[in-house]
């Protein structure tokens, strides 16, 4: 047998034996699996379990270092795990900022301790990350943050607003892009530091959206306090770890939307089911098995031809990922043509439901009607979260087409 049969057995075993029967046949969507922390929310009765067990041999970090709670494993074997998590229909045991961005960006640019502090964390869910980039002057022109980082012995004391915060009221750490030296060039004088957000300094209101939700925040920061061995590649130098993040953000949400949250983007691209056929069906009617209406059959089929090429894009740049290379300003497309997708993805399923996905509240429309007319909306900010779309036009103009200024 080979090494890589030997392996799928192997993990095929472990899945089967120690995974909550439960949870088994549960895969949940990308977006709404369980994201741990210290008051973690729990999407399946069995998700925290099962997350410890899967962490306790790496696998919800398959190819990170061993030593630092990893997997281990390389690409190949990292695709064997998840072809196996798919077969049983289980859900991606962890996801979350400190996976998908600080994380990758520790191993990039952390030191042997700082990655000993915070990535075997990351990889059990014991702490839930939030990302401080964006304030109210600086979003798009990031580099003009202005929350105030001093040096106090062997502390930075902070001072200033972030907004946007994603989930920042069930953050546990955060993140953050500070001002260390205000007289330089601007991107010369930011610091990336990490800190804890249980300390009295640290303020979160949220901020109510129009679909109703409030997944994020506004958060105040008064004298809060972050260690200094938590300055990630040294002071004044956070603009490359900043951009080094950017690349590991884009590439997860051009993905994840682009995907339509399914449950891993192997497991997307695989998929030969459309739900958006069956929707089709449904409100338009069968004409011999084809969706009857030609217009809308036209327009499904084109969105399904755009997914899986646009999936099994992704899986090739996530194979990379796995093999060690790290994302370049190419994660700029990715993250332009998977939100544009997914609300081309969103305003088609509004035109098949018609009326019916028009609804606010009451009776006349199905709990799952409603939840199309806030996707619908939901979606409208994901070409704005992560770098807006025409910046990142700019960044493929110049750093991938490398056409003048
Ligand atoms: C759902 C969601 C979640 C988010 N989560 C977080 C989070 O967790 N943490 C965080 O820090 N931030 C977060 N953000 C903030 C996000 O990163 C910013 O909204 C984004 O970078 C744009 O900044 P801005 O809102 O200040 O818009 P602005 O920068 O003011 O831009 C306004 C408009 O001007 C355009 N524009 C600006 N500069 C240029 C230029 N040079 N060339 C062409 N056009 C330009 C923009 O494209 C946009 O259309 C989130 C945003 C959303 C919508």
């Amino acid at each position: 047998m080979s090494d890589l049969e030997s392996f799928r057995a192997e993990v095929r075993t472990f899945l089967e034996k120690e995974t909550p029967a439960g949870i088994r046949g549960a895969a949940l969507a990308a977006d709404t699996g369980y994201w741990g922390g210290r008051k973690p929310e729990l999407p399946h009765p069995d998700s925290k379990r099962y997350c410890e067990i899967m962490a306790s041999r790496g696998y919800t970090a398959p190819t990170w270092p061993k030593e630092y709670g990893g997997g281990g494993l390389d690409a190949a074997h990292a695709k064997v795990l998840d072809q196996e998590i798919g077969k049983l229909r289980l859900p991606v045991p962890l996801t979350g900022f400190g996976l998908a961005m600080i994380g990758p960006t520790l191993l990039q640019f952390g030191t042997h301790e700082q990655k000993q502090e915070h990535i075997p964390k990351i990889v059990r869910g014991e702490i839930r990350w939030v990302q401080g980039y964006s304030e109210p002057g600086a979003g798009s022109d990031l580099a003009a943050v202005a929350t105030s980082a001093v040096d106090d012995g062997d502390e930075l004391v902070l001072n200033g607003q972030k907004i946007w915060t994603s989930y920042g009221d069930k953050g546990d750490w955060m993140f953050a892009l500070t001002r260390t030296d205000p007289k330089v060039k601007k991107q010369q004088g930011i610091t990336f530091v990490l800190f804890d957000m249980a300390q009295p300094g640290v303020e979160v209101r949220p901020i109510k959206l129009i679909s109703g939700a409030s997944p994020f925040c506004e958060t105040f920061l008064t004298d809060a306090r972050a260690k200094k061995a938590n300055i990630i590649h040294g002071l004044n130098n956070g603009w490359t770890v900043a951009k080094g993040l950017l690349g590991h953000e884009r590439n997860m949400i051009g993905s994840l939307f682009g995907s339509g949250g399914s449950r891993s983007s192997a497991d997307a691209s695989k998929t030969r089911k459309n739900p958006l056929v069956d929707l089709a069906r449904a409100h338009l009617g069968d004409d011999d098995g084809r969706i009857a209406d030609p217009v809308m059959r036209d327009r499904v089929t084109q969105l399904g031809l755009d997914h899986r090429a646009f999936m099994l894009t992704v899986q090739r740049s996530a194979d990379n990922a796995k093999a060690g290379k790290q994302p370049g300003p190419e994660s700029s497309i990715f993250k332009i043509y998977g939100t544009e997708l997914n609300q081309r993805r969103e305003e088609l399923m509004l035109s098949l439901r018609g009326p019916q996905a028009l609804g606010w509240e009451g009776e006349g429309f199905t709990p799952e009607e409603l939840a199309q007319t806030r996707a619908w909306l939901r979606s409208r900010g994901n070409t704005i979260e992560g770098g807006t779309s025409e910046v990142q036009l700019n960044i493929i103009a110049k750093n991938v087409l490398r056409l003048p200024d």
